[in-house]
């Protein structure tokens, strides 16, 4: 797929995967290893873990295993027409040249002729209806790579006519592979969730290194605006409990400032926690392991619970927003059912209520916004955002499509953090690729480098992912297209606030 100017005939060649990484992992499916499996070093090592795999695979088909997700899963199985319309909504499909293997149904196809011949044991018509499969170690090596080349954006199965779901698909084989084998990708699992129920999150702070963090950016902040902001910690009764991406106070930092200076210029009575997890939405397990997602869940909503908060609000990121405020529905009952609400429709609440001066013309630039998957198609956040950047961004432009109609950044189901071997340049050149033809197409009119123009992406994730991906093409160098939260365009808006909030410096 072409991209559009200045990239047009520029694009860059994509690093071949090493002989030695080869040699050392299975990497038979494509030109990219996003997991790491080594190869088993013995054929009776192969005959455990498909063994292990069939296990699983009976697992995932049973309502007593997989009570959660099993009736979508059944009807994906059994209902798909193979009319392929979910194909022609799939970025990565498209972006890859139509490449075969990642076709929507490619993946779904494999598990459902395993379903019907090792789950329904289907004999010989079954399998002359539903096509025959042998299944092996080089199988399910390629099968595990496979759930990690989808985004699980779920376009497809918002096209799918019938509601069909492969991007759940693609979840669920990354589920069997997690529960029943011990197969993930290592910056999901070990440096993802083991280290956030550990440490207290994802990012290796502990609650002191966050408080130290969070006390130096309340100091920056204040200097920088000229309003005095401090962060309340552990404040019982509050009726906000706050909790971030942690990745935000690391790599973003002016966003967590922005958050508690208007929550304090707004007169909320807010807090953060210094639990385990207290300070981190983070819940990676959403994208490969139903057990790790709700320890994670459960800790959140108990630190919520014993603080007494009115509610928490999620911040600035897309998983996060799903993780506790849809799937975890399913978990949390009782008093640890605490109620949950985006950032978005409070920043919103906020702005729209007059409570605070804005002065718009300190926006006056380009300004586009990105819609993160889990947040907009996947949990219906469509207009609080559209609002706010109408209400203070003189130019505001939508990318085509966008809403639910959005395409993935590319980074999503935690690709924006996986980064072994040669799998940022998939990120790159595929899964990010149509993203990127929309973030040209939005700005085509102003990528003269005199124009600084900004990319609001409401989510940590899709930010790593456009830091990633805009520096891989030089877009910041060499067009001036800088990307950030919705917090800072707000802040940037104060009146009262000194101007230049936004600091057109990359990072
Ligand atoms: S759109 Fe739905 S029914 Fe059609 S091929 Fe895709 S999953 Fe199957
Ligand atoms: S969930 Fe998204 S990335 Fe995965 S197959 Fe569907 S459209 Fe493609």
């Amino acid at each position: 797929m072409p991209l559009p100017h200045p990239l047009d005939g520029h694009d860059r060649a994509w690093g071949a995967l090493a002989p030695q990484i080869r040699d050392k992992y299975e990497c038979g499916l494509d030109d990219t290893c996003a997991v790491s499996v080594p190869h088993p070093p013995t054929a009776a090592e192969e005959r455990r873990l498909v063994a292990q795999f069939l296990s699983g695979l009976e697992k995932l088909f049973s309502r007593e295993n997989n009570w959660t997700f099993l009736q979508p899963l059944l009807l994906t199985m059994e209902h798909c027409t193979r009319c392929q319309t979910c194909a022609e909504s799939c970025h990565i499909f498209e972006a890859s040249g139509r490449n075969e293997l990642y076709r929507p149904v490619f993946r779904s196809e494999i598990l459902r002729r395993l379903y019907f011949k090792y789950v329904k044991h289907g004999g010989l018509l079954s399998a002359w209806q539903h096509g025959e499969i042998e299944l092996n170690w080089p199988l399910v090596a390629r099968l595990i790579e496979l759930s990690y080349r989808c985004n699980l954006c779920r376009r497809c199965a918002q096209t799918c006519p019938i509601g069909a779901d492969n991007g759940l698909v693609a979840h669920e084989l990354r589920k069997l592979f997690s529960q029943e084998m011990g197969i993930a990708a290592k910056e999901l699992h070990q440096q993802g969730s083991m280290l956030q129920l550990k440490v207290g999150s994802s990012t290796g702070m502990s609650p002191e290194v966050v408080k130290d963090n969070i006390a130096f950016i309340d100091e920056d902040i204040s200097e920088r605006t000229g309003i005095e902001v401090r962060t309340p910690w552990d404040v019982e009764g509050a009726d906000v409990l706050l909790i971030h991406n942690a990745g935000e106070i690391m790599a973003w930092p002016e966003n967590p400032g922005a958050f508690a200076l208007i929550l304090n210029v707004a007169g909320v009575k807010w807090t953060m926690s210094s639990e385990l997890a207290g300070y981190d939405s983070i819940n990676y397990g959403l994208w490969y392991d139903d057990v790790q997602f709700a320890r994670v869940a459960l800790q959140h909503a108990e630190i919520a619970r014993q603080l007494k908060v009115k509610k928490i609000v999620v911040g600035e990121c897309g998983h996060a927003h799903k993780a506790l405020c849809v799937i975890a529905d399913r978990l949390l009952s009782g008093d640890l059912n605490v109620p949950r609400e985006s950032s978005l429709t409070l920043l919103r609440d906020i702005v729209m209520s007059g409570r605070i001066q804005f002065d718009p013309s300190r926006n006056d630039f380009p300004v586009t916004l990105h819609d993160p998957c889990n947040l907009v198609r996947l949990m219906g956040v469509v207009e609080p955002q559209r609002e706010v950047v109408r209400a203070l961004c003189p130019q505001f432009r939508e990318m085509e499509p966008h809403g639910v109609n959005n395409y993935c950044c590319g980074g999503g189901s935690g690709f924006a953090i996986m980064s072994g071997h040669n799998f940022p340049d998939w990120r790159f050149h595929v899964a990010g690729r149509k993203k990127l033809e929309q973030v040209l197409n939005a700005f085509s009119d102003c990528l003269e480098p005199e124009t600084p123009k900004y990319l609001c992406a409401p989510c940590s994730n899709c930010k790593g992912q456009f830091r990633d991906m805009l520096a891989h093409y030089k877009l910041w160098e060499q067009n001036r297209i800088l990307y950030g939260g919705l917090v800072e365009l707000i802040v940037n808006a104060m009146a009262d606030v000194k101007p230049g909030f936004i600091e057109w410096e990359w990072r």
